[in-house]
C-alpha cells in the first residue's frame, strides 16, 4: 500500500479559484485588497518566492506592489517604512521577506507591521495572540499546512501530532494551531533525544527542519499522515527536495505531502486569503 499523495497545488488552485471570486465580490463595493510586500536584498530563493506572491496576486485580482530596499538599508529605513505602509489606509496586508539580513532583529522588525495588517504573523503580539487563543493571522506556512490537514479530513481530535522544528514562523505556530484542533501535540528540535522513536508516536507528523531527506521510513508509524514542509535546494540547479525522504516514506505513511508541490504552493494563498479577509475587516 502506498499513501494518498496530497496534493498541495490543487488544493491551491481550487482556493484561489473561490479567491478570485471573493475578491470582485469585494471589488465591487469599492475595495481592492491589497497587499504590500517588502524584500531586503536579493536572495534567489527569496526572488522565486517573491514572483509566486506576485502571480498569484495577478490570478485573484489582489493588488501588488514590491517595495525593494538595499541589502545594506538599515534597520531605521526598513521599520520606516513599515510605520508608512501600516498607516497606509490602501494597504490591507504587509509582509516582509525573510530571512532577514544579519544584523536586523525579527521580532523588532515585525512590531512595526500593524497587527491588523500582519497577514504573515511577523509582530510578536500577533503570536501572542495566537497563543492565548485571540483572533490574530498565523505565518501563512504555519495555516497552510492545517489547511492541507483540514482538506485531507483528518482527524485532529485527541490525535497525536508530532512537529519538528521550532522556528518562529513554522514549528510552534503549527504547534499552537494544530493544539487549537485539539491534537495532542510533541514539539522537537536538535536537542530532542531519539528523535526517530518519537516521530514514530505521531498520526500526524510534521517536518520543518531544512535538511534534505532527512525522515525516513523508520520515523513514521504506518499510515501516519506526513506533512513535509521543508524545501532544500539541491546543488547544482537539481530542484528542491524535502526534509522527508519520500520514496522510502510514501509506501509506510497513509498520507503524504510532497516537495515540490505540497506546503509550498498553499502558502501565498493563505497571504491571499489573510489580505482579503484583512481588507474586509478594514471596510466593515
Ligand atoms: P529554522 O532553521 O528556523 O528551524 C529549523 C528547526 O529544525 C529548528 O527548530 C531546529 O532545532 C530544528 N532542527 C535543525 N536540525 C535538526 C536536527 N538535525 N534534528 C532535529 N531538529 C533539527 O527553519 P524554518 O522553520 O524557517 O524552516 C524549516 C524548513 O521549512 C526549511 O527547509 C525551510 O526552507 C522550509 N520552509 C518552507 C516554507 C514553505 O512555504 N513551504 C516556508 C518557511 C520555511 P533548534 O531549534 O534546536 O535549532
Amino acid at each position: 500500500m502506498t499513501a494518498t499523495v496530497l496534493d498541495g497545488r490543487a488544493m491551491a488552485a481550487d482556493l484561489r479559484a473561490t479567491l478570485k471570486e471573493d475578491v470582485a465580490n469585494l471589488r465591487a463595493h469599492g475595495v481592492t485588497p491589497a497587499l504590500a510586500v517588502v524584500v531586503l536584498g536579493d536572495d534567489p530563493a527569496a526572488r522565486s518566492y517573491v514572483r509566486g506572491i506576485e502571480r498569484a496576486c495577478a490570478q485573484t485580482g489582489v493588488l501588488c506592489a514590491v517595495h525593494r530596499l538595499g541589502e545594506e538599508a538599515a534597520e531605521a529605513e526598513l521599520t520606516l517604512l513599515l510605520d508608512r505602509l501600516s498607516a497606509d489606509a490602501d494597504v490591507h496586508g504587509v509582509i516582509v521577506q525573510t530571512p532577514l539580513p544579519a544584523g536586523i532583529d525579527a521580532a523588532r522588525v515585525g512590531a512595526h507591521v500593524a497587527v491588523a495588517k500582519d497577514v504573515d504573523g511577523l509582530n510578536p503580539t500577533s503570536a501572542g495572540r495566537l497563543l492565548v487563543g485571540l483572533s490574530s493571522y498565523a505565518p501563512a506556512t504555519a495555516t497552510a499546512v492545517l489547511e492541507i490537514l483540514r482538506q485531507a479530513t483528518v482527524p485532529l481530535r485527541g490525535s497525536r501530532a508530532v512537529v519538528v522544528g521550532r522556528s518562529v514562523v513554522v514549528g510552534k505556530p503549527v504547534a499552537l494551531l494544530l493544539l487549537r484542533e485539539d491534537a495532542t501535540v510533541t514539539v522537537c528540535h536538535s536537542r530532542t533525544v531519539d528523535l526517530p522513536v518519537v516521530a514514530r508516536t505521531a498520526d500526524v507528523l510534521v517536518v520543518a527542519i531544512g535538511r534534505a531527506k532527512m525522515v525516513g521510513a523508520d520515523w513514521v508509524k504506518p499510515g501516519a499522515t506526513v506533512i513535509d514542509v521543508g524545501i532544500n535546494a539541491i546543488e547544482g540547479g537539481g530542484g528542491i527536495v524535502g526534509d522527508v525522504d519520500y520514496d522510502a516514506v510514501a509506501p509506510v505513511a497513509g498520507a503524504i505531502t510532497p516537495v515540490p508541490g505540497g506546503v509550498g504552493p498553499l502558502t501565498n494563498v493563505m497571504l491571499l486569503r489573510n489580505t482579503l479577509d484583512a481588507a474586509r475587516s478594514h471596510h466593515q
